[in-house]
């Protein structure tokens, strides 16, 4: 038994989870949308250009989902061996709002912890 979170919220959550793993590999799977044979027709050195750019954007974009799968299945791991401790802010220790865990399974801060440390990345930069 989790101490504020039902079985039905937890096994919601899971199954969240479980169904963006499936979402992240089937984008990691999927071919790149500029392919070779089509880039190596390009005359035009500006297309090329755009063409790079294109492949630079999607491989920054599969390094991040790639990175979201990691966090996804961490968290599942961490689900299933200390649920008990899933749910609680790992800043300050408060209970996490049911519909946050639901919307960012991935967060382990509530949203005030959330909010100041995107306030201290921001003037930190
Ligand atoms: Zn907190």
């Amino acid at each position: 038994m989790h101490d504020f979170l039902k079985t039905d919220q937890i096994n919601s959550i899971r199954s969240e989870i479980n169904k963006r793993i499936s979402d992240v590999q089937a984008r990691l799977n999927s071919p790149y949308l500029s392919s070779d044979e089509n880039g190596m027709t390009l005359a035009d050195p500006n297309d090329r250009a755009s063409l790079e750019t294109d492949r630079t954007y999607e491989q920054a974009q599969k390094a991040r989902e790639k990175q979201q799968l990691g966090e996804l299945q961490e968290t599942l791991t961490r689900m299933n061996r200390d649920l008990e401790d899933f749910g609680f802010c790992d800043s300050c220790g408060i209970e996490i709002d049911f519909d946050r865990l639901l919307s960012v399974p991935t967060s382990c801060h509530c949203m005030e912890c959330q909010r100041i440390s995107e306030i201290k990345k921001k003037t930190m930069h």
